[in-house]
């Protein structure tokens, strides 16, 4: 018995001295059961699935064919301050329909992260479609930024079961901000009004320092390079072709100022960062 209880004594220490070893060799590295404090503050795009998608309906070189792009939400962690720019989807049904491939459901991204649903304290939605509002349900107790027009156009969706009474609860609650102008959410992270993909679309900028920023475009651009080359929105994807001829010229200044264009459908924002986890790519 004294000699189960030695060696059990030695088995807890080398635990304890193997898992600290290993947080000093990887300081940013975070696992299943983390504590979401691990994650190191910064910017960072969540790869949650591909799609097939038209090339009529988004600024492709070419009107021909579909093209596969990818599906990506947004998380800015700031000390303990957690903000999703749009939110991924929760819903099978939603994934079958669309023809969603490679699904990964945002809640498991996260927890693999360590974040629980319930530390997402805020969500700036950039338009009601079901790729960017479809997991707003996930997170009941966040507050979501919005203007009225998506708000609206996003209740007469069905992009998750029951989310008729669910945004109602959150309306409620007063988990809802309808902006009626630009946002400056934290120092120099601003949600910007766009309206050119949905009447209330937006966008969301960070400037860091003179030469260092990030502009997410929402799907004001599906295509990171036409893009800054001034390819807008065709007539079809567009509420708005003006506003988002608008936008875009506001991308032609912080891009040539240095800011890194995001959007939310380019693979091509993935290999501007670092796969920290399977999925979550760390852009800054
Ligand atoms: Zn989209």
């Amino acid at each position: 018995m004294f000699r189960f209880r030695i060696f059990l004594l030695l088995f807890l220490l080398s635990q304890c001295t193997s898992s600290s070893s290993v947080e000093k060799k990887e300081p940013n590295l975070v696992s299943a059961n983390a504590n979401p404090s691990l994650l190191s503050d910064g910017l960072y795009a969540i790869r949650y699935g591909k799609l097939l998608y038209s090339n009529q309906l988004m600024n492709s070189e070419s009107e021909e064919g579909e093209s596969e792009i990818v599906l990506l939400f947004y998380l800015l962690k700031l000390g303990s301050r957690i903000i999703l720019i749009d939110t991924g989807i929760s819903s099978k049904e939603t994934v079958r329909k669309f023809g969603v491939q490679d699904w990964v459901s945002p809640e498991r991204s996260l927890s693999s992260a360590g974040i629980l649903p319930s530390s997402v304290q805020e969500i700036v939605l950039t338009h009601y479609h079901f790729d960017h509002a479809g997991g707003l349900d996930l997170f009941p107790d966040a507050k979501i930024y919005v203007r009225a027009q998506d708000w609206t156009a996003l209740k007469k969706s069905n992009w998750f079961p029951n989310l008729e009474r669910k945004l109602l609860l959150k309306e409620r609650s007063k988990k809802i901000q309808l902006l009626d102008s630009s946002l400056e959410l934290a120092q120099n992270f601003r949600i910007l009004f766009t309206g050119g993909h949905t009447a209330g679309s937006l966008a969301v900028e960070w400037s860091l320092h003179p030469g260092k920023g990030f502009l997410i475009t929402g799907d004001e651009c599906y295509w990171i390079d036409p893009c800054k080359k001034g390819k807008g929105l065709p007539k079809a994807a567009a509420f708005s072709v003006q506003n988002n001829k608008e936008f875009l010229d506001y991308v032609d200044v912080l891009s040539s100022q240095g800011s890194m264009i995001l959007t939310m459908h380019d693979p091509q924002v993935l290999s501007q960062g670092k796969e920290v986890l399977p999925g979550i790519f760390k852009l800054y």
